[in-house]
Order: structure tokens, then sequence, then C-alpha cells
């Protein structure tokens, strides 16, 4: 894959802007770990992070840290890693990949940003089991390793219609968190930052979603490659004004281009829907392979992971439950069918690409007929990638570049 003529993408301008912030935040993370003067915690990427910066933690994500590895291609050498203690090759290949690095004592982040060489030390570790289990089993051997106490949720999962019990339970569980993280912080915990927080991460919310609506004019401003990377500031800054002023600018540029009809590829004759995690490793060699035929893949369930619109900040708690109950990956079939359908019609799409990323099911909606219900549904063709989020070894580029000529050849003959 690679060899042949390379198309031009438009660069985002924007994105310095973007990677500025990402740099910022390494840095200031690097600062509270060497110099002790604030405290740390480690947050899943759909965890309680308002709660968390409320009460003045930095926080850090070790699945960005991951996701690093694997855009890195560091993360396929450093999995055997961590499955030589136990850690099974078909379990989260963030996870294997991870405690790989933790292991053998590397960081992408050393050759991202100067001056740093290591992750950050916790002095708490918070997850939520919205996403999936494997990340309280994650964050419980760091807790060993460091010596420092895990906290979290734990959130009902295959949820149909969201009930008050459902929200209930999550919302106890959320301010249950307060005590532990007083004592941590030593810090007493104020409602009315909270509010302050989660209004910005609203705010987050609300210009990520415009960010990815953008992607629903013809021809497309965005890409989904390039919403992965770009996704950064809502997952580890939502609660920022940092991040808030980085995506106005990303707006702007993005809305400029819609009003020129400008779009991210010269030529856009399908466009596609992204269902499942991206192959980091790929992100580039993904690109290449669609816009080469003319292809978009201009959309996807992952990049809306962060939008949380039942944030609010008149009634926190009890939203932030709700938001972070809402999300799709802890939804039913039925509800995600649905949601999926949605997402089709809004941005006009011509097909879907699944991707059964092979260590996570959580995020693979490809194993149990969903493609072939919504294809008997829509009219829509879908193809289905085998693959994985980190583990190179996962995948047939090969295969993948037959199996992508041949979907796109379908769709033309369907035009
Ligand atoms: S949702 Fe998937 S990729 Fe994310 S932490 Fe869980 S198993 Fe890993």
């Amino acid at each position: 894959m690679g060899e042949e003529k390379k198309v031009a993408r438009k660069k985002l301008k924007s994105a310095k802007v973007l990677g500025k912030f990402m740099a910022d935040y390494y840095h200031e993370l690097d600062r509270a770990s060497k110099t002790g003067k604030k405290k740390i915690a480690w947050c899943t990427s759909v965890g309680p992070a308002e709660i968390l910066r409320a009460m003045g933690f930095v926080i850090y994500f070790p699945e960005t840290h991951s996701a690093m590895l694997g855009s890195t291609r560091m993360a396929s050498d450093l999995i055997p890693k961590a499955n030589a203690i136990g850690y099974s090759p078909d379990i989260c290949s963030y996870l294997t990949a991870d405690i790989g690095a933790y292991l053998e004592g590397v960081t992408p982040l050393s050759k991202a940003f100067e001056g740093i060489t290591a992750v950050p030390k916790p002095d708490l570790l918070v997850f939520n089991t919205n996403q999936c289990r494997d990340v309280q089993d994650w964050f419980t051997w760091y807790g060993r390793e460091y010596n420092a106490p895990v906290i979290g949720v734990h959130t009902h999962r295959g949820v149909g219609k969201i009930t008050e019990s459902h929200i209930t339970s999550i919302t106890r569980q959320l301010e249950a968190l307060i005590e532990p993280l007083e004592k941590i912080s030593d810090r007493k915990f104020e409602i009315k930052d909270l509010k302050k927080i989660v209004a910005l991460s609203r705010e987050c919310s609300n210009l990520w979603k415009k960010v990815l609506d953008t992607a629903s004019a013809v021809p497309a401003p965005l890409t989904f490659f390039d919403g992965t990377t770009l996704m950064g500031a809502a997952v580890v800054g939502r609660g920022t004004s940092a991040a808030n002023d980085c995506y106005r600018i990303l707006l702007a540029e993005l809305e400029e281009r819609v009003l020129n009809k400008v779009g991210v590829i010269e030529d856009e004759q399908f466009r596609i829907y992204w269902e499942g995690m991206p192959v980091w490793g790929r992100l580039g060699i993904h690109f290449q392979l669609f816009a080469g035929l003319k292809a978009n893949v201009l959309a996807s369930t992952y990049c809306n992971s962060w939008i949380f619109s039942d944030l609010d900040p008149t009634d926190p708690f009890t939203s932030m439950a709700r938001a972070y109950t809402t999300l799709f990956i802890v939804r039913s079939d039925a509800y995600k069918e649905k949601y999926i359908k949605k997402m089709l019609d809004f941005f006009k799409v011509d097909g879907i690409v699944y991707h059964d990323a092979k260590t996570c099911p959580n995020n693979s909606n490809c194993r149990y007929g969903m493609p072939q219900r919504i294809e008997k549904e829509t009219g829509l063709p879908s193809l289905v990638i085998n693959g994985d989020l980190n583990d190179l070894r996962l995948l047939s580029d090969e295969q993948t570049r037959t199996n992508v000529e041949a979907f796109i050849e379908l769709l033309e003959e369907n035009k």
C-alpha cells in the first residue's frame, strides 16, 4: 500500500492551533508530575472529567496515550510485553500496548513534546465502565504499580430506553466520588466550580458537534481521518476554555470551506460513513486508499462519541449521569441502528464501512447482524474491514485494499 500517486489533502490551518493545545496540555501534566504542585488524576476518555477538573486535578487520559502508541506504530511491538505478564492478546490493544510501554519504559510523548520523558504519575485513577470492563482492569493494574487509589463508576450497558432508575443510580455513584476526591485533593468540593466546568464542557460539546456537522455539506470539508486527531481537545480538554477557543477557530475555517464549496478531497464522488474504531497506525494510508478512489470517509460514530448534549450546568450531577449514559457505546443494538440510520441520512452517505476491531468488541458493531439489518432497511451497501485499533499484526493491507476497491466499484454501479 502507499506506492501509488498520493492524493492531495487540503490541510487545515487550524490543525496547528489544535496541535499547540495538545502540546500545552502535555507540558502542564509534565510540570505537575515533576513539581508535585498539582494533583494528577488519570481518567477514562468518557469518565467524569468535569468533577475532577472542578476539584483542581490535572487530568491524564491513558487512552489518548495509547492511541499515540498506535499512530506512531509503536504498539505492535509493545503488546507482547503485556501478553507476557498475563494480559491476553485478545483483550483491548489500548490496554496491552499501554502496559507494554510502561514495562519497557517508553512513551511516544518523548518524541512528540520536548522535555517530556515519561507519562505523569497518578495521585488517583478514575474510571467509568460505560465503554467497557477493560478500562477498570487497565486502571487497576496501574493502581497497583503506582500504589494509587482507583475509584470509578459502573454504568449500565446495552441500554434501550433510558429510565429514571438508570440516571439515579449513576448520579448517586458520581456524588459518591466527592468524598474520596476531597481527601486526595485536600480541597473542599464546591458546586459552583462544577457548574462552571460543566458549562464549559457543554460548550465544547456544542462546538465539536458543529465541527463534525460541517461534513454534511457537499463536498465535505472534513474527513474522519482528520477528525480522529482534531478531537483530541474534546477528549482531554473538555471543561476548559482553551479547548473551546481552538474549536471556534477550527469551526470558522470549516464554515468558510463550506461557504466556498471547498472539499477536503478534490473530486468527492462517494461519501462514506465509518462505524467503529480507527486503525491508528493506518490513518494516512486509509485516507489515501479512499481518496484515491474519489471516496471521502467523512463521518463516524467514533468522533461523535465526544458530543455530550445532555450536559446542563444548572443540574450538573444528573446531567452528567444522563450525558454519560446516553452514549452510543452504552446502548442497545436497536438504539444504535436507529442512530446510525439518522447519521447516514444527515451526512448524505453512499455506503458504510464497519471496522471489526479484533480486540475491541465494544466498538465493533458488525458481529451480530447489524450491517445486514441496516443494509436491508436503507438499501445502502456496507463493507466490513477486519483489523484492529492498535495491533497491526491483526490486519492485512492487501485484503483491505482489495475489499475497499471492490466496494467502491459497487457504489459506482449503484450511482
Ligand atoms: S472501548 Fe475498546 S478500545 Fe476503548 S478501552 Fe474499551 S476495549 Fe479498549
